[in-house]
């Protein structure tokens, strides 16, 4: 996601999740703490008082940035063999990122008249301070349903059964979806295939239930001065369920045309390098954008133009 400039607070509009633009507010730092009452770890927003924020317009945020971002936090998260401290994850993505919840109510506050009174008055850091298990089980919710659509894909439109064979396994916080582990006794990938197609409408019936219902809402855009239908959202898994309903649904509203971040609509792959989501940017693109990787794509491609060439020998 590519890094948003925060001299103190700033809007961001997030778009490509449907017809309307969705503003998020970014906090200059924030920190961990531990709550001794609640006996919660808990992430605290920082804010000095020198400018008031002004609203932008930035689309570099995405929906499916977003969704990619959590997906990706999800995995790292939940890996079984993985050993950094959950609130250090959670804090390092909300720092890097936007406040995760009650976005709407952050930037109404951000636009008051008496924004200085609600800022001495607490109300500002308060409404921005969260809950680090609040974060990580909807975030469990979001990325293993994610997972389970994405390997349904894999296996049913490339026939990675590998990939479906893998999905199941037991994570730090908690378990993929066992769906697929019916079909473990398959032996050969002919088998599973057959199998798999037979049910795969079944299959796509639990990603379904899994997307929670979408309260859309009339919101007044204040850039525009029209009136929008949009889907209501409060947290930033709101928007990524949202982006996601419109991934799976085969009839879903159009996405925008005539903005910026046109260039960064498209579909969401898993890097063949480091396995990571991310957001295709153009029809040949199969590796992340992660340096790493685009020297391992580049080896790869020097290696089979050699191979090819060998065999023309
Ligand atoms: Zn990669």
């Amino acid at each position: 996601m590519k890094q948003l400039p925060t001299d103190f607070f700033s809007f961001t509009e997030i778009g490509g999740v449907g017809e309307m633009i969705y503003k998020a507010v970014r906090f200059p730092e924030c920190v961990p703490e531990y709550d001794h009452e609640r006996k919660e770890d808990i992430i605290v927003p920082i804010c000095t008082f020198f400018n008031r924020p002004e609203a932008g317009t930035d689309y570099s945020i995405t929906g499916q940035d977003l969704l990619v971002s959590l997906c990706n936090l999800y995995k790292k998260i939940n890996a079984p063999d993985y050993s950094v401290g959950i609130t250090e994850m959670v804090w390092d993505w909300c720092r890097r990122n936007v406040a995760p919840y009650n976005i709407e109510q952050l930037c109404n506050l951000m636009e008051q008249e008496n924004y200085m009174e609600l800022y001495l008055s607490g109300e500002i850091i308060n409404w921005g301070t969260f809950d680090v298990k609040d974060f990580v089980n909807d975030l469990c919710k979001l990325g293993s349903a994610f997972e389970y659509y994405d390997v349904l894909k894999r296996v049913h439109v490339s026939h990675d059964v590998a990939s479906g064979r893998a999905l199941y396994y037991e994570g730090r916080i908690c378990d993929s979806k066992p769906f697929l582990e019916k079909f473990r006794h398959c032996e050969t990938d002919e088998e599973y295939l057959t199998e798999f197609n037979k049910e795969y409408d079944d299959l796509m019936l639990n990603v379904m239930e899994a997307i929670p219902d979408i309260r859309m809402r009339l919101q007044k855009n204040k850039r525009t001065g029209k009136i929008e239908l949009g889907a209501d959202v409060q947290s930033v898994f709101d928007i990524a369920w949202y982006t996601f309903a419109r991934l799976v649904a085969d009839v879903a509203p159009p996405i925008d045309k005539d903005m910026d971040y046109f260039e960064s609509q498209g579909s969401i792959l898993t890097c063949m390098a480091c396995g990571e989501y991310f957001v295709r940017h153009s029809s040949r693109q199969r590796y992340c954008n992660n340096p790493n990787c685009q020297a391992e794509r580049n080896n790869r491609k020097a290696r089979a133009y050699y191979e090819r060439k060998k065999e023309q020998q």
